[in-house]
């Protein structure tokens, strides 16, 4: 067997992931991370650790059970050849994980069971805590054991080109060096941090929107594929939660807490005082909502004194009490006149669509409002129990689901819809897994891990047949 040389690039759990198999099927790796930190930063390392598909399923469950899942919270949205590729090997590559040393724990979230969650979990408080953490501690088990199985993980790299010969990938260029490779696994993690992009794809007013990310997810993976004619797939989509407008100048109001639970008990208005969105598909769909909106910085989520000591009360790092003890605005009033008075709304039409939205609730009729509520999955509250309650909120990114096509063996896919030769990508920088009509969420971590994994081991077949 001929030694192939693969360069990935980003150290994330994608690019950890495929450097490490590579290595550990007798590839010669050479992994290329932009940050120069020990411990640099990347959306993996902030992670919340829960390694799951579609939040509440366990990747281990089964092929069955997870391609069932992503179905159900993409609507169909995902490419079959994907979600049959993810199905049928996250379970295998979470084994393959956890023996480096790894362990998943059970939480409780709003009293629900959450397996599969790295151990040991952030805590449970608002503002951002990974140092130590279980993904902190996955990222650095890792690196360690791409080193031991003779790979190399070189930082401070930061590839800016990929290097071509007769149509084949043959390498990148970093930092004024070039790297020659037989193969190039891109696993960059995404465009969430790049301004320009995300008012291409996602957003009229980038600038609106928080960044609730590492910030090192720039699109150069993304870039460095369309300038070889990659073709790109549900890029109008990222996964990311509903926060107070505060924690655009407030570190301690992210990346928790989030302000989904209010929303989508409640209602979500816009400085007219209307209603807006279908509060009712969730956090992740409302904040893509808000952001594709002309002006993303107003919006207002609202909700009454049994929401307010109840539902938000209950997720992990809740919004009550998390937002007031952190310095955020929460509007609180005896009347709905006077809460529209407080959070600067027009008296009339918010009193009206209350009115309207509370008629509907009690009889049972919210998918009929003008913008229809959807009921199935969260039940909607009736806004009726003083004081009332409004939060200012904002859009926060965490994650592009959308991004560059690949096929099932993560070849990136060319215009031409076949495969550019020697050309790989997996994790946050590709597109097709997540996102749809409902921009349905199957998960950031497990697709990173899966993926990546499945890269080393297609590459590899390449290589010794
Ligand atoms: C606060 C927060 C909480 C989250 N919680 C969860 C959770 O609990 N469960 C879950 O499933 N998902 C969660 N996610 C999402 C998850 O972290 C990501 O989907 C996943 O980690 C993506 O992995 P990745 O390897 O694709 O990208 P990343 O982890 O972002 O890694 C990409 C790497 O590439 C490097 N890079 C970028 N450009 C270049 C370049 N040009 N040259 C060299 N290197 C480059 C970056 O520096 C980075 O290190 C969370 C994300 C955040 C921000």
């Amino acid at each position: 067997m001929i030694r192939r040389h693969v360069v990935v690039v980003g150290a994330g759990l994608a690019g950890l992931s495929a450097a490490n198999r590579c290595a550990e099927l007798g590839l010669e790796v050479t992994l290329l991370e932009q940050g120069s930190d020990e411990r640099y930063l990347c959306n993996s390392r902030f992670a919340a650790g829960f390694l799951n598909c579609g939040y509440r399923h366990d990747i281990r469950e089964g092929t069955a059970a997870l391609r069932q899942a992503i179905e159900a919270q993409t609507r169909g949205f995902a490419d079959p050849a994907l979600a049959d590729v993810f199905a049928s090997q996250a379970g295998e590559a979470v084994r393959w994980l956890l023996g480096h040393g790894l362990r998943l724990v059970t939480v409780y979230v709003e009293g629900n069971k959450r397996r599969g969650v790295l151990s040991p979990p952030p805590p449970n408080k608002a503002g951002l805590h990974w140092h130590g953490r279980g993904t902190d501690l996955m990222l650095r088990k890792l690196a360690a054991a791409l080193e031991a199985k003779g790979g190399r993980l070189l930082r401070g790299m930061r590839v800016t080109e990929l290097i071509f010969e007769d149509g084949r990938c043959r390498g990148v260029h970093a930092e004024g060096r070039a790297f020659e490779a037989d193969a190039v696994v891109l696993t960059d993690g995404g465009f969430q941090a790049d301004a320009e992009l995300v008012r291409r794809y996602i957003s009229p007013k980038p600038e609106c929107l928080l960044q609730r990310n590492a910030g090192t997810g720039r699109g150069s993976g993304l870039r460095m594929a369309l300038a070889a004619g990659a073709k790109v797939k549900g890029m109008n989509r990222f996964y990311g939660h509903l926060h107070s407008r505060d924690a655009l100048c407030n570190p301690a109001l992210w990346p928790n807490p989030v302000v989904d639970n209010v929303a989508t008990t409640g209602i979500v208005v816009n400085a007219q005082g209307e209603r807006f969105v279908d509060e009712g598909l969730g956090g992740v769909f409302i904040a893509n909502t808000i952001a594709a909106l002309d002006d993303p910085s107003q919006a207002v989520a609202i909700c009454d004194n049994t929401t307010w000591e109840g539902r938000a009360r209950q997720f992990a790092r809740p919004p009550n009490p998390g937002l007031v003890r952190h310095g955020a605005t929460v509007y609180r009033a005896g009347t709905l006149k006077e809460l529209a008075s407080l959070a600067n709304l027009p008296e009339a039409a918010l009193l009206e669509t209350v009115r309207i939205y509370n008629e509907a609730v009690a009889g049972g009729q919210s998918a009929a409002l003008v913008s229809a509520r959807s009921a199935q999955a969260i039940k909607p509250a009736p806004i009726v129990t003083a004081p009332f309650i409004a939060i200012p909120i904002c859009a926060g990114i965490t994650y592009t689901m959308g991004g560059i096509a690949i096929d099932e063996r993560c070849r990136v896919i060319h215009e031409s819809d076949r495969p550019i030769e020697g050309l790989y990508a997996a994790g946050s920088c590709t597109g097709g897994h997540e996102g749809g009509p409902v921009a349905g969420y199957t998960g950031g971590l497990s697709k990173a891990l899966t993926f990546g994994w499945h890269a080393a081991n297609c590459i590899s077949e390449v290589a010794v047949s």
